[in-house]
């Protein structure tokens, strides 16, 4: 719960956290070696724990989830190939076009309600295979979709689309950003949704908690395909031990407890369900993220997001009109409190000024 200022509530993301005391002693106290040698064993521990967990055969650490993505297109693609992804894929947003720029493959994106698309949708995206057409070469999907408001892929939609995507020779991808939450929220276990995929990836510092690192999953293989490309890029590093473990203390004691930032998500979106001025879904709240339209306020979310920051509330903006607000580990049921109400307070003035 260290924060820089304790009484400011810090909801523009998952990836806010500070490491817990109990984390930081795991990391103290880790075992570490050279890593780049396969020498950390920290770092083998944590790649073991998660291949097992996502059923994968081998799994390699990476510090971000970035590059979890990128390696993995560098692996699957080559210039001239297309994948296929929801409109507001991350992929597409917020990884400063690296398909592009790195494997030379474009992207698709799949217009779709919350990120969630169908098989006929990528049945409709696959190109012929004609001269002039791009390749299709991958699908992507996002467990749970980020700029979807954090909703869940169910298995059924998932199998719907690896048939089709296999039935074509296309690789299956998942960034797995989120994959812990969809399945505290599903019930559905990890190793089950990562089943149709030939690579699958967690991240360690959204809702988990970690200070760093992803972990990418495949087949043994494409983990050794994976490796040239984390010392091509510069991604292979020494005593990782000391950040590895704080994901192994996570998977650990940070899993279960996602259920507690969905159940504050669902407690702020109901606060806020009930403010004049704001317009919300509640049953689009599904995991930790709660998105909301101020726009019936007459005040756009920028204007709003900085009258809310001179209250030590923060919450982000995805657009004009639109705000995300993320619950994590160093939110509690007061802090959603604190929120709403400075939400209130602001919509209330929004209004008497208008
Ligand atoms: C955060 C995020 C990423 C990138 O992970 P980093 O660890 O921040 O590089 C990729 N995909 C999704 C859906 C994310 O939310």
């Amino acid at each position: 719960m260290a924060q820089s200022n304790p009484d400011t509530v810090d909801l523009r993301s998952d990836t806010v956290t500070r490491p817990t005391s109990g984390m930081r002693r795991a990391m103290a106290e880790a075992e570490v070696g050279d890593e780049q040698r396969g020498d950390d064993p920290t770092v083998n521990a944590l790649c073991e724990r998660v291949a097992d967990l996502l059923g994968k055969e081998a799994a390699v650490f990476l510090p971000s989830g970035t590059m979890c993505n990128q390696i993995a297109v560098l692996v699957h693609c080559r210039p001239g190939d297309e994948i296929i992804a929801a409109d507001v894929a991350h992929l597409i947003g917020s990884e400063a076009a690296g398909p592009a720029a790195l494997a030379g493959a474009q992207v698709v994106g799949v217009p779709c309600e919350r990120g969630i698309f169908t098989a006929a949708d990528v049945e409709a995206s696959v190109r012929a295979l004609k001269r002039n057409a791009p390749r299709s070469r991958l699908v992507e999907i996002e467990q749970t979709v980020n700029a979807g408001g954090g909703a869940v892929w169910r298995l059924p939609a998932i199998h719907a689309i690896a048939q089709v995507a296999h039935q074509h020779g296309l690789i299956m991808h998942m960034d797995g950003a989120r994959l812990m939450n969809a399945v505290v929220a599903s019930g559905t276990e990890a190793a089950s949704f990562a089943a149709p995929f030939e690579s699958v990836w967690i991240d360690l510092p959204k809702g988990l908690g970690c200070p760093i690192g992803g972990v990418l999953a495949g087949s043994a293989d494409f983990i050794d395909e994976c490796w040239r490309w984390k010392h091509r890029l510069g991604g292979a590093m020494r005593q990782a031990g000391i950040v590895a473990a704080a994901g192994l203390y996570a998977l650990e004691h940070h899993v279960e407890r996602l259920a507690d930032d969905h159940a504050t998500a669902h407690l702020l979106a109901e606060h806020l369900a009930e403010i004049p001025g704001i317009r919300l879904d509640l049953s689009e709240v599904e995991t930790n993220m709660v998105f909301f339209d101020v726009m019936v306020s007459g005040t756009e979310a920028y204007e709003i997001e900085a009258r809310l920051r001179s209250k030590n509330v923060l919450i982000g903006t995805t657009g004009k009109t639109r705000m995300r607000a993320v619950t994590h580990l160093d939110v509690g049921a007061g802090d959603i409190k604190l929120a709403s109400s400075a939400l209130a307070r602001v919509l209330k003035k929004a209004r008497v000024l208008k």
